[in-house]
């Protein structure tokens, strides 16, 4: 009896290892194949002020969108180009056709403010980081001041003290960084006061029970009340009813990013949906 429970659970232990082979080396042919072929686009979020729900930026998030092919998701195929090396000639993509988009949005003055570009981990360790970035501003036309870089928490803590001198280096071009997803890593207060970064993106699951649940809510106002005493402004993630906007508000947040207003659009779509200004519900502002 026992003998076949163990037999069984071998088995299993091993069709599941062997699924999972198998979809890492579908989706890292799907996504050479898309850099390939040039099927890698750039979605851009918008994000808005929570103050006079105005659009007052945007964050780019890589899609990978094979024509007759399922779409795979970039928490699943990022971490697998992270691996595999390959999310260095995905990440200068999304950053070329983000400079390129915004110039273009900016001189025809159809967006303001800055445009925030994802990076990952073994992209903000490539040595010649800022090199590369300033290049591709200056062959894309975007002067650096446009340009957001997000950072995840993890990634800046894994190694503070390089970190300090990377986001150092790349805040002397005039680039504005963020630390994203904060609040899921492991950052000591002491490290935060000596980033250079100007902004702290709240994690979405702080958000999500923001209106229930009086410990996030108690530690989103804590977030935000160090983040401005660092002269840091706060972006919270993952917004989808005006509850939760309302309560952001009321505890100081400045900025949100979310479903409830608008979705990753295709660089068209995202102009078309900017275009109409935003409006809050009349509670809203009456509260
Ligand atoms: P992130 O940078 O924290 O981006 C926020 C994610 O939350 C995005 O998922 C966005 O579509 C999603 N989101 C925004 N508002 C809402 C909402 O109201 N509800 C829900 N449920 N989700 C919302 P996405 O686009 O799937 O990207 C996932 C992650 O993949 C990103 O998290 C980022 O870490 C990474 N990523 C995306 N694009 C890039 C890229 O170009 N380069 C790098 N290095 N990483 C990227
Ligand atoms: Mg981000
Ligand atoms: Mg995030
Ligand atoms: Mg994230």
């Amino acid at each position: 009896h026992t003998k076949s429970r163990g037999g069984n659970a071998y088995h299993f232990f091993n069709e599941s290892m062997n699924r999972n082979a198998v979809r890492r080396l579908h989706v890292e042919s799907q996504l050479r194949h898309a850099l390939k072929h040039n099927y890698l686009q750039v979605h851009y979020q918008a994000k808005v002020s929570l103050k006079d729900h105005r659009y007052v930026g945007l964050e780019a998030l890589v899609r990978l969108d094979i024509p007759g092919a399922e779409v795979i998701s970039p928490a699943e195929f990022i971490p697998l180009a992270e691996e595999t090396g390959l999310i260095i000639d995905v990440g200068e993509r999304v950053l070329r056709q983000t400079c390129r988009d915004m110039r273009n949005w900016i001189a025809a003055d159809q967006v303001t403010g800055r445009v925030a570009v994802n990076l990952s981990a073994r992209q903000f360790l490539q040595p010649d980081l800022t090199q590369r970035i300033k290049t591709i501003l200056a062959e894309e036309g975007l002067p650096p001041h446009y340009l957001e870089l997000e950072i995840t928490e993890g990634v800046v803590m894994e190694n503070p003290e390089r970190a300090i001198q990377i986001m150092s280096e790349l805040h002397q071009t005039g680039i504005h960084l963020a630390l994203d997803d904060f609040g899921t890593g492991y950052s000591s207060l002491a490290y935060l006061k000596r980033f250079p970064i100007q902004t702290l993106k709240i994690d979405k699951a702080f958000i999500d029970d923001i209106h229930s649940a009086e410990r996030d809510r108690n530690m989103v106002a804590s977030i935000v009340g160090m983040a401005h005493n660092l002269g840091l402004s706060v972006v919270a993630e993952g917004v989808v009813d005006y509850q939760q906007a309302q309560i952001l508000a009321g505890l100081n947040c400045e900025y949100a990013q979310g479903y409830l207003y608008a979705q990753p659009l295709s660089g068209e779509k995202f102009l078309e949906h900017i275009s109409t200004p935003l409006q809050a519900p009349k509670s809203y502002l009456l509260n």
